[in-house]
């Protein structure tokens, strides 16, 4: 979606095909933390991505709630991250990047924590709230002139040389100057032989969500990958479980106990606050977390934005300027050479 966006405000003419309703799968499912958990851990095409991405942020967030009146409720909210933690790779990190990074006791900057232990307080971490985010786009991209074409399976690809000439749908053949490939945890079973290396495989993550009184924790919370995200009216995201399941969506009695105990655990207030819902999405998990945003290495019409694994919403506004640069043959906005099609030893490995 956000995708469509850039390519339509650069004048070209986009119809998303969806095969549900849009913006129902992962990227209703997320977070939506706009860092990755422990960003210190990670290479930097993953962070020169969510760096522009978060540059971006703040405009596409006025844009959205000018034209449609719909709050995502981008919010600095902050992140406390809780031990174990590597403090010394964290400082490294957030003094090469000029963040801000505190060492703090815990209930200093949240008090309904259940232990006052030495924490890393990240002021400068942001977050959104997934369904408002998606529902501002829909209304946003239909506004641009984007056609949505929901319930619309894409099932394969019409071919002669070195161009893609169509889609192949259940109401036939659709076809288009440029295709993008954005399917997210099902791109590599969607492009089938044409995958070329693309990695991409589902990653199932299950959530809790709970309601407390609004105010009681205003922090992101962080220990060990379990995380806490309040939301300004109460609700309270717990996430994640990391499970390899395939494309199995179902939700699990041990994941809702293991996830609960762990929440409660860091935040005692949850122990009698109802779960509101369970749900669970399959992130397009790719190495390293290195999404794949480049042309196709054999059809010249054929893209790929797909791949971003945890960090999907995070990275999607410098992902989609990418995209659009690489389509529309303008000066790269970032060096495209890590995201490349397939994805190479030599790229994983640059800086
Ligand atoms: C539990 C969980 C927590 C997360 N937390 C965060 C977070 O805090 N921050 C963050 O940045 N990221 C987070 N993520 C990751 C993020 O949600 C994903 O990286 C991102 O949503 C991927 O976006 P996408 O558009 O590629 O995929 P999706 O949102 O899954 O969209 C892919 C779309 O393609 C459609 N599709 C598939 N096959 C076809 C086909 N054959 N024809 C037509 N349409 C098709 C699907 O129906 C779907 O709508 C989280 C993910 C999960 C599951």
């Amino acid at each position: 979606m956000v995708s469509a966006l850039e390519l339509a405000k650069r004048g070209v003419r986009v119809t998303v095909v969806e095969r549900g309703p849009v913006a129902a799968e992962a990227s209703w499912a997320g977070g939506g933390i706009l860092l990755p958990l422990l960003p210190w851990n990670y290479r930097e095409p993953v962070t020169r991505l969510t760096q522009q991405s978060l540059a971006a942020y703040p405009d596409l967030i006025d844009e959205l709630r000018d034209s449609t009146g719909i709050d995502p409720e981008f919010l600095r909210s902050g992140m406390v991250v809780l031990p174990p933690f590597d403090a010394e790779a964290a400082t490294a990190w957030h003094a090469a990047h000029d963040l801000p990074l505190e060492p703090m006791r815990a209930l200093s900057v949240a008090p309904a924590l259940a232990a006052d232990e030495e924490a890393l307080w990240l002021p400068r971490v942001y977050q959104l709230r997934n369904p408002r985010f998606l529902l501002g786009l829909r209304q946003r991209v239909e506004q641009m002139g984007v056609k949505l074409l929901e319930h619309t399976p894409v099932s394969g690809f019409h071919t002669a040389g070195h161009r893609v000439t169509a889609i192949s749908t259940p109401t036939g053949a659709l076809h288009a100057g440029q295709i993008v490939i954005t399917a997210g945890a099902w791109s590599r079973a969607l492009l089938g032989e044409h995958a070329l290396g693309a990695d991409i495989r589902p990653v199932r993550g299950q959530m809790l969500l709970f309601k407390i009184e609004p105010g009681v924790l205003t922090q992101i919370v962080l220990r060990q990958g379990i995380y806490l995200i309040p939301r300004a009216d109460g609700h309270l995201l717990v996430g994640s479980t990391l499970e390899d399941v395939g494309f199995d969506k179902s939700i699990t009695a041990e994941a809702e106990s293991s996830l609960h105990a762990a929440a409660t655990a860091i935040l005692p207030a949850l122990a009698g606050a109802p779960v509101v819902k369970h749900w669970a999405g399959l992130r397009p998990a790719a190495p390293d977390n290195i999404p794949v945003i480049a042309r196709h290495p054999h059809f010249e019409n054929l893209y790929l934005n797909s791949g971003h694994f945890r960090y999907g919403v995070t990275m999607a506004p410098a992902s989609a300027q990418l995209l659009a640069d690489i389509l529309l043959d303008t000066p790269p906005s970032l060096d495209p050479s890590p995201y490349i099609w397939p994805p190479s030893a030599a790229s994983l490995t640059a800086a």
